[in-house]
């Protein structure tokens, strides 16, 4: 069974080097939830983040809010994108990795990652949700805490 939480961040706040050592530290999969990964600055495109990052970064266009602009929280197609993401955790062996998911917003209560990730902790039976603030900010959020002893 699963145990280790959820991470989400959003890397408007973030350097771009910060944030690859953060995920780094952690030994995360770092999901991206964008519907597209076109950005006006370069280093928060999806090409970047497969460069800095290689295995450890997956695009789930399927976890992505087609209707972003409209300010509607969607998530295009969650079961097909929570499949894709447990085939590549299968695969690699790890399927109590670390997982991030990532979106440009910082707050996660108006960003739709929100959605895929109360529809992932009901899907995989956890209970941590742990939004990842960037160095000098407001410290690790936690927004559920775990029984004594469990997690991480
Ligand atoms: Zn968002």
């Amino acid at each position: 069974m699963r145990r280790n939480p959820i991470y989400t961040i959003g890397y408007r706040q973030w350097e771009p080097e910060q944030l690859y050592a953060k995920v780094r530290e952690l030994g995360a999969l770092l999901v991206d939830c964008r519907w597209s990964r076109r950005t006006r600055r370069a280093a928060w495109s999806g090409r970047a983040f497969e460069e800095a990052l290689g295995k450890g970064y997956l695009h789930i266009r399927e976890w992505g809010n087609p209707r972003y602009k409209t300010g509607r929280l969607e998530v295009s197609d969650f079961a097909t994108g929570a499949n894709r993401l447990e085939h590549v955790l299968n695969l690699s062996g790890e399927t109590r990795r670390r997982v991030v998911l990532m979106c440009a917003c910082e707050d996660l209560a108006k960003c739709h990652r929100l959605v895929v990730a109360a529809r992932l902790l009901d899907r995989w039976g956890q209970y941590g949700l742990r939004h990842l603030f960037p160095p000098h900010g407001r410290g690790q959020g936690e927004l559920f805490r775990e029984p004594e002893g469990e997690g991480t």
